[in-house]
């Protein structure tokens, strides 16, 4: 038997290969391998005496070559191949013990340039490592000292592996190999190859996109100060999306910090401003606790505010237009955590500049506008589950005025089916079960992911009558159907006159006839908006 032994990680490398040449098995090795056991009086021959050729170019060509990768890649059962092995005098390599240059480590230093990186990326290591996994039945692969001890123990016990150990072996080896191109991947990707300081490497191959994530930072900890974290970004991140967010003041991000500034900025971003004017969203707790429409930003966040000013406090809010200074000074009366907008007027950025602590995030809108759903959302949402990960093409859907079937007695007024289609927006960014109160451009009253639809009912109006406000001749969104009629009651009951709902239930008839019955508009949309 013939062990290849080429490894730049040398623990264990000499007991184990002492106790290969104990069993009788040929040691070959490249150079610096070669020299360590030598110089502990192992019996060891170079590769360059196998290939006839010297390793060369600083070792960036070792053992790329077909003495090599003959011996490895040889099938034993077919005889063509074996002849192919003697008519080249080649030998079999029956065990390849082969770890990575150092490229994760190396790569983890600070100061690292691309240069060390570069020179870090093994060659012939990864494609011998292919080599023998691949003819996995004939070549014990390993790649990791760990599995020194019991390759040894089968050997020692019955002078080979079993098919189940070399199949295991070859696995754990392209896993292997897998993870040490996602780590240069990686690293790569994220650099900004700026020769000529022009567009950054990134937005070179845009259409390359997998599903590699960069580390952005580590955080100080996560949900909870007991839990550690870090924020990843996309490959390739869509314009407007959160990630591409400058920071122009304030203290790091947290964990939470980011969660409720995502959930704001999604929001206020299906804000068409060319259309919808002016909108602001304050976020509490991943939960839209305020959101409006108005003239501008003053006049968006004052109402805004006033949906749920307790909640407010403490808030992320999110602008979907240039916050100048009016808005800012009206602001700056409540405690923030995160401030965003696609820019700020330097008066309004004077306005923080006594509150250090404010985290003042500019992120530029999509370019396509942002009723462009495609453009800046995410194409997929993914949610960790145990020892398992959910995947979904995102709630991208936008709803229209075209898609609404009214199946009540009374038609919804134009008025009523804007306040109707805003508050439906709204819904969605709201977890369910989501109730929510609007009118004229805001939130009158938001009821957030309780287990019962008609629990987040009660809670919007009593939300409502808390702030002050009066629900009489509200619109109500629902993201998903009643099941009974006991929901639509009890915001009837409150002061709502027209309904938007997705519809879809066995009673929907039931719940028809309730509306009839109290004499208000009630609209399906065939849509449902579950957030969880
Ligand atoms: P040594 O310390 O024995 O000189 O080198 C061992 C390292 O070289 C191992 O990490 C192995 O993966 C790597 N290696 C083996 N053959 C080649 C080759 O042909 N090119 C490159 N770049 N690395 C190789």
């Amino acid at each position: 038997m013939n062990a290849l032994l080429s490894v730049s990680d040398k623990t264990g490398i000499v007991e184990f290969a002492q106790a290969l040449h104990a069993l009788g098995i040929k040691l070959i090795s490249t150079g610096g391998t070669a020299k360590l056991l030598a110089d502990q009086g192992l019996p060891v021959t170079e590769v360059a005496e196998v290939t006839g050729f010297p390793e060369m170019l600083d070792g960036r060509v070792k053992t790329l070559h077909p003495k090599v990768h003959g011996g490895l890649l040889a099938r034993r059962d077919v005889p063509a191949h074996m002849a192919a092995l003697k008519a080249h005098a080649i030998d079999t390599i029956d065990l390849a013990v082969i770890n990575l240059y150092p490229f994760e480590a190396t790569v983890a230093k600070p100061g690292c340039t691309l240069e060390d990186a570069i020179e870090n990326i093994d060659i012939g290591g990864p494609a011998m490592v292919r080599s023998a996994a691949k003819n996995w039945k004939d070549v014990g692969v390993i790649t990791d000292a760990t599995q020194y001890p019991q390759v040894l123990a089968e050997l020692q016990a019955s002078g080979q592996l079993t098919l189940a150990t070399k199949f295991a072996l070859s696995v754990a080896a392209f896993n292997r190999v897998a993870q040490y191109d996602a780590a240069i991947s990686n690293y790569l990707s994220a650099i900004s190859f700026d020769e000529t300081a022009s567009a950054p490497a990134l937005a070179l191959f845009p259409a390359q996109t997998n599903s590699n994530f960069i580390k952005l930072q580590d955080l100080r900890y996560g949900e909870n100060p007991h839990q550690s974290a870090a924020f990843y970004r996309d490959l390739h991140p869509a314009p407007g999306s959160l990630v591409t967010a400058v920071q122009l003041q304030g203290k790091e991000l947290s964990y939470n910090n980011i969660g409720d500034a995502d959930a704001a900025w999604e929001c206020v971003k299906s804000f068409d401003g060319s259309v919808d004017g002016a909108a602001c969203v304050i976020v509490k707790h991943a939960n839209p606790c305020g959101v409006a429409v108005g003239t501008d930003a003053l006049q968006a966040y004052s109402k805004a505010f006033q949906t749920d000013p307790t909640s407010a406090f403490g808030g992320i809010i999110a602008v979907n237009c240039t916050l100048d200074e009016a808005a800012a000074l009206q602001m700056s009366k409540q405690f923030i955590e995160v401030l965003m907008a696609p820019d700020f007027t330097p008066e309004a950025l004077a306005v923080f500049k006594t509150k250090v602590n404010v985290r003042i995030l500019k992120i530029a809108l999509p370019p396509g506008g942002t009723t462009d759903w495609a453009n800046g959302r995410n194409a997929t949402d993914i949610k960790r589950v145990g020892s398992g990960l959910l995947m979904q093409t995102a709630d991208n859907h936008e709803l229209t005025l075209a898609d609404l079937k009214v199946v009540t007695k009374v038609q919804p007024t134009a008025e009523q089916l804007q306040d109707l289609l805003f508050a439906w927006k709204i819904g969605k960014f709201v977890k369910s079960n989501a109730i929510v109160f609007c009118k004229g451009g805001m939130t009158m009253g938001v009821g957030a992911g309780q287990m019962s639809r008609l629990d987040s009912a009660r809670i919007a109006s009593i939300k409502a009558q808390a702030a002050g406000l009066s629900l009489t001749g509200t619109a109500v969104a629902s993201d998903a159907f009643f099941p009974f009629r006991d929901g639509l009651d009890v915001v009837v009951d409150a002061g709502a006159t027209c309904i938007i709902q997705p519809g879809g239930s066995m009673r929907d008839q039931e719940v028809i006839d309730a509306a009839d019955e109290r004499g208000v508009a009630m609209v399906f949309s065939g849509v449902r908006h579950f957030r969880h």
